[in-house]
């Protein structure tokens, strides 16, 4: 094997970008492993609206700019890869497996491996999945504006998201599982 890293980052989305940018800074010798497309789940956000500085750029614009970031730092390095396992050695250093790339050896390892949303699987969901159904109230809210809008589910984060989309629908109903 040859080298140690300081790090491994493993997940290239926001999260795991801006850690690359950290270790960076702090002159840590990183390499992050994405398994699909840098910038993580925010590349399937249209347009941008929250992020201070920015005005109009897409997910994927502004996750261009967060990997140009992690990669101005010459000891950073990026790889695209499935992390298929982690052990730990004998000198206390973690071996990280990955499906195509071969194993590595870093001193720490970081996991950013994001959320997924908690899908029901009924007929339609994924059709209109951006087009009308939506996981995330506070991204998305502004696009429903004066419309009848459903939620489902009950538990308190249902009950939260209803209360913040009741400033944009003219009706919230929500529908108790
Ligand atoms: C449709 C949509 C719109 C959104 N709009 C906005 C918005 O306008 N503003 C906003 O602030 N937020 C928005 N969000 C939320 C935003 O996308 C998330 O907050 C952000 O993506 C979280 O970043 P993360 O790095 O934690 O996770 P993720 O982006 O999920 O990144 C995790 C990464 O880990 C990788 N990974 C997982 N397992 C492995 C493995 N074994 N090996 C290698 N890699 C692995 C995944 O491929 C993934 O790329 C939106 C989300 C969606 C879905």
């Amino acid at each position: 094997m040859a080298e140690t890293y300081d790090m491994i980052i493993v997940g290239g989305g926001a999260g795991g970008l801006s850690a690359a940018v950290y270790a960076g800074r702090a002159e840590r010798k990183a390499l992050l492993i994405e398994k699909g497309s840098y910038g993580g789940r925010i590349n399937e956000t249209r347009e941008i609206r929250n992020y201070p500085g920015t005005i109009g750029d897409t997910g994927i614009g502004l996750m261009e700019k967060f990997k140009a970031h992690a990669l101005a730092f010459p000891a950073n390095e990026l790889k695209r890869t499935t992390v298929t396992g982690i052990k730990q050695l004998d000198n206390g250093n973690f071996l990280v497996q990955t499906k195509r790339r071969g194993d590595f050896e870093t001193r720490c390892v970081l996991l950013d491996l994001g959320t997924k949303p908690r899908v029901l699987g009924i007929p339609g969901e994924k059709e209109f999945a951006g087009h009308g159904v939506a996981y995330c109230a506070t991204c998305d809210a502004e696009m429903f504006k004066g419309k009848e809008i459903y939620v489902l589910g009950a538990g308190d984060q249902a009950i939260e998201e209803a209360d913040y989309l009741t400033g944009f629908a003219s009706k919230v109903t929500v529908i108790v599982l």
